[in-house]
């Protein structure tokens, strides 16, 4: 069974310490990396609408976004670094690894995420300037 992903989230996970919009959402994001990380080889579905994440924050307004043309955004982003479409499927490895490669390596991410509430916590992370 494969996991919908928005491909942004491929960012957040590297760099996720259990803060978030709420407690439902810390503890149901946590558990979706814990079971990614668990089971690398699970495929994930690339999705630019609500995905797993997503179905916990308070955030979702019935499946829309309430930031959805800057998620928009950053979804779009990654795709094109990544190389990938709307609706790849491959192994949450496979993603991951792109997402490593092509964007946090390269010095992409704060060009992409670098307005995002939480880009403190990810530029800590990465020793970012
Ligand atoms: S609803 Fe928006 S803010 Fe909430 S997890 Fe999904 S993309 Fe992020």
């Amino acid at each position: 069974m494969c996991i919908f992903l928005r491909p942004h989230h491929g960012m957040c996970f590297p760099f996720y310490e259990g803060k978030g919009y709420d407690a439902d959402f810390t503890d149901h994001m946590g558990r979706v990396i814990r079971a990614l990380s668990a089971r690398p080889e699970t495929p994930v579905r690339l999705t630019l609408s609500a995905d797993a994440v997503c179905e916990h924050c308070p955030n979702n307004a019935g499946g829309t976004c309430a930031d959805a043309d800057k998620t928009a955004r950053y979804d779009a982003a990654v795709l094109e670094a990544c190389r990938l479409c709307e609706g790849d499927e491959l192994p949450y490895a496979d993603f991951a690894a792109r997402v490593k490669e092509r964007i946090l390596d390269a010095g992409l991410r704060r060009g992409i995420c670098g307005d995002c509430e939480w880009d403190a916590i990810c530029a800590k992370h990465r020793r970012e300037p």
